[in-house]
């Protein structure tokens, strides 16, 4: 399988050059040359499989020029990191189906993109006897996930850079506990956007990225979305196996990373999967673009989704290709056009095909909070507000249509990473996970810095590879 750009200027390349690409060269987003449609049989095969085997085949569709055993280690090193066996668990409770993402070392669905990311990185680089240094800012979940997803590799170093004291206790916790001498966080005197601009500027300085092989692990890159099309996949054969033929699933939405993966996995199961929900707090931008054919900038407003944050979704541009039947000429123009209007028109046949892939609700914080709390009444389960917002927009659906198909929500972070907004809910705070609970009496590790490029520029030089 060799992969292209959505804006066309870039003759296809192989997986592994995706992979260490990221962004792609002419400034677009990469993608297979062709996404490929699994058959029955295919699908009947997959059925009994565990997560990590059904990881390996479907990884394999995508990826032809890593040895089959070598990724087959790769799958089983990065899923024996969780903390269950099933990797994503799905369980039902009272009518809705829950599918668990958050059983990684940092509990939070981005461990399923970033602990193989981060194997896969460390074989390529092996392999080119090369290096990298992984330069990147958080505002709470990718930065644990990401050094999580590296940490102890021999040819890659990570820094980080957070908002110093703007992360919430246990997102800090997680960062700056890790011991492994690769990982070096940055708590930086300023804000996200901050530490934003600190990244921007230094990537932006070449002969610099270059000298020291910078390299990002943001939601933009290719095996990030591919990992996260197993559990998709994964869930619908748990429920084909109970004699659904077809199911939903609702998905809570910031960069429209993982809403992309269940795309992939809507086309590469043919009829599997009817639709998807597309969940949004009240940073609506891809909800408006659903129901009112517009996508068009918005303020961000902060909320207690706070991963969900965003108005401009990174990998929107991977949806459009498509929505544009493969004319990539056509993509470029439409988003250097965005890039100066801040907004993008369709025509009403468009819009009415991304209806049939998508129904989408933005969810009110009012709404996020009562839903808590009225699924913890009904069945006793605890979900996170991120999870919140998909399981409300579900109900949604669930009013509006007649529709009576199974309904997957993914739970795309454990409770106990968000517990002000889970106590406003149910009135205690969440139980915390054994794993979790120790790291207060760990040492913690990182610098404060002002918020200078050359600070973290000249940090670099003194502690880079
Ligand atoms: C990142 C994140 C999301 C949003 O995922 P996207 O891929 O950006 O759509 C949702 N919930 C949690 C907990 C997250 O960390």
């Amino acid at each position: 399988m060799k992969y292209i750009s959505t804006r066309g200027g870039l003759a296809p390349i192989p997986f592994s050059q995706a992979v260490m690409m990221g962004l792609a060269s002419d400034g677009g987003l990469l993608l297979p040359e062709i996404l490929p449609e699994v058959g029955n049989g295919l699908l009947k095969k997959w059925q009994g499989l565990d997560y990590k085997s059904l990881a390996l085949e479907i990884i394999s569709l995508f990826c032809d020029d890593i040895p089959r055993d070598v990724l087959s280690s790769m799958i089983k090193k990065s899923y024996s990191s969780f903390d269950v066996q099933e990797v994503t668990p799905l369980v039902k409770k009272d009518g809705i189906y829950v599918l668990e993402l958050f059983h990684g070392p940092t509990l939070a669905f981005k461990d399923v993109a970033l602990q193989f990311l981060g194997n896969l990185f460390s074989f390529l680089l092996k392999e080119q006897s090369s290096y990298m240094n992984i330069l990147g800012a958080t505002s709470g979940d990718t930065g644990s996930a990401a050094i999580y997803g590296v940490k102890g590799k021999e040819n890659i170093n990570i820094f980080i850079l957070h908002p110093h004291g703007r992360v919430s206790r246990m997102q800090a916790l997680q960062m700056t506990t890790v011991p492994d001498e690769n990982c070096f966080n940055l708590a930086v005197k300023g804000t996200f956007d901050d530490c934003q601009a600190i990244v921007k500027a230094v990537f932006n300085d070449l002969e610099f990225k270059d000298r020291h092989h910078l390299g990002a692990i943001n939601s933009i890159n290719w095996a990030r979305v591919l990992a996260q099309v197993v559990y998709y996949v994964y869930a619908a054969l748990r429920l084909k196996e109970q004699g659904h033929e077809q199911v939903l699933f609702s998905v809570p939405t910031g960069n429209f990373g993982d809403i992309f993966a269940g795309y992939v996995a809507k086309v590469l199961t043919g009829q599997l999967i009817e639709r998807l929900i597309l969940a949004t707090n009240e940073n609506n931008i891809l909800t408006r673009f659903i129901v009112e054919g517009v996508y068009k900038r918005g303020q961000v407003v902060p909320t207690i989704s706070p991963s969900m944050d965003i108005q401009i979704a990174s990998n929107f541009e991977r949806y459009l290709y498509y929505l544009f039947n493969e004319d990539a000429e056509r993509v470029k123009k439409t988003m250097e056009e965005f890039e100066g209007k801040g907004e993008i028109r369709f025509a009403q046949k468009e819009i009415q095909r991304a209806r049939m892939d998508f129904s989408s609700y933005s969810i009110t914080q009012e709404e996020t909070v009562r839903t808590i709390g009225a699924l913890y009444k009904e069945t006793g389960y605890v979900c996170d507000p991120h999870t919140a917002v998909g399981v409300a927009a579900a109900r949604s659906f669930k009013r509006e249509s007649s529709s009576d198909l199974p309904i997957v929500c993914l739970a795309t972070a454990h409770p106990c990473k968000f517990p002000e907004a889970v106590e406003q809910a149910i009135g205690t705070p969440p139980e915390v996970p054994e794993r979790m609970k120790g790291l207060e009496k760990l040492p913690q590790r990182y610098e404060v810095i002002p918020p200078d490029v050359e600070r973290v520029k000249s940090y670099i030089e003194a502690h880079g590879l």
